[in-house]
């Protein structure tokens, strides 16, 4: 098998139209926020919606769904472009565009439940405590991630996803093996029906305390072998042993801290310059958005950089206990061509955008640990 040569040249041209397809959604975001606020549209916006509805509450809400509409209208093109047309063009996509459409309201629903619940926390923080607001949101948040990641299996994956127990009893105990000489508790395995939107294979353990479980694709089920499987569950399994889920959530924890700390700075600047009525002014929301974006865009290689560090070493992990490096490099190998993945994209494009090694690296660490197990 190895790595399919032509695979990899749509591979590297897939990547390259995503990279444009991102500095344009960045470089037309910041243009909008900047315009928003300085030519006064942000101020006229609150103006309308306090003339509706003076309740804090009820005035915020209206701002914020009116901004979100208006930010997925402009760029309704490009969603449609790199999340439809795109994968279509390289055959990732198995999605019939209601179906799409269908997902894109369901996902677009959730983030309104879910960015509401939080811009209403931080615009009540910023009435009553706003020496403090920006503290006591990085708290919230962190609570909220938990809370999250411990019911997105059983409430918000089954909004977008078909999940069913695994019936490969052989392959079941295998995994639960796995998990059990891990000592890690897993809440059984199942299988995800991805084939019905993308012909890419993934797998993963979903879920936090006692709703943690073993999830396979079924485009991974039905494309790999035990062994293969078996080695990618046991880089998931490397994570869980390794606390990386809890070490994530500390580092994301750190960095929100830190992003709300510098926005709350750069409102304070940014009110007096801009003329905004204090902190809470809903006309100042932009700037919010703007602080937290261009901080979340420079800190993102750091991110990467330690989520890359800990992928090294859940794949360390899945090499030790599973000592089958052969299967290891397949299973990667598998994974470029069938996922459409570039195998050695360039050293910038790692360092920037990527959280997991490049699979070159990670097959190459297959097979320095196979001369390390059996030299010749
Ligand atoms: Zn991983």
């Amino acid at each position: 098998m190895g790595i399919d040569i032509e695979r990899q040249e749509k591979a590297k041209e897939y990547a390259r139209i995503r990279h444009r397809l991102l500095a344009a959604d960045l470089v037309i975001s910041a243009l909008a926020f900047v315009l928003v606020l300085a030519t006064g549209l942000s101020a006229w916006l609150r103006d309308a919606v306090l003339s509706l509805s003076t309740n804090p509450f009820l005035a915020t809400e209206i701002y914020f769904v009116i901004g979100i509409a208006v930010y997925a209208l402009l760029f309704a093109p490009l969603t449609y472009y790199s999340g439809f047309v795109l994968p279509h063009r390289y055959g990732l996509s198995t999605q019939s565009f209601r179906a799409w459409v269908l997902d894109l309201v369901k996902g677009g629903a959730l983030s309104l439940l879910l960015g509401s619940v939080v811009i209403q926390v931080i615009y009540l923080l910023l009435r009553q405590v706003p020496d403090w607001w920006w503290l006591i949101t990085a708290a919230f948040l962190l609570l909220f991630s938990v809370v999250l990641a411990n019911l997105a299996p059983v409430l918000i994956f089954p909004i977008f996803f078909k999940f069913k127990p695994l019936d490969d009893a052989d392959l079941v105990n295998r995994l639960m093996r796995l998990a059990a000489n891990a000592k890690t508790r897993v809440n059984g395995v199942y299988t995800m029906v991805l084939s019905d939107k993308t012909t890419a294979a993934n797998a993963a353990f979903m879920g936090l305390g006692n709703t943690k479980r073993i999830v396979l694709g079924d485009t991974l089920y039905k494309n790999f072998t035990p062994d293969e499987i078996e080695t990618i569950l046991a880089h998931e399994l490397g994570h869980q042993v390794h606390n990386d889920i809890v070490r994530g959530i500390a580092v994301q924890t750190v960095l929100t801290l830190m992003g709300f700390f510098i926005a709350d700075i750069v409102m304070r600047a940014g009110i007096a310059w801009l003329g905004f009525n204090g902190i809470a002014d809903l006309a100042a929301m932009p700037l919010l958005g703007l602080a937290l974006g261009a901080f979340g865009l420079i800190t993102m290689p750091l991110g990467n950089w330690y989520s890359r560090v800990r992928e090294v070493a859940a794949d360390r992990y899945a090499l030790e206990t599973t000592r089958n490096p052969q299967a290891f490099i397949r299973a990667f190998e598998k994974l470029a061509n069938q996922n459409l993945a570039e195998i050695e994209p360039e050293a910038w494009v790692e360092w920037l955008l990527h959280d997991h090694p490049s699979i070159g690296k990670r097959v190459a660490m297959g097979k320095a640990y196979m001369k390390t197990e059996s030299p010749a």
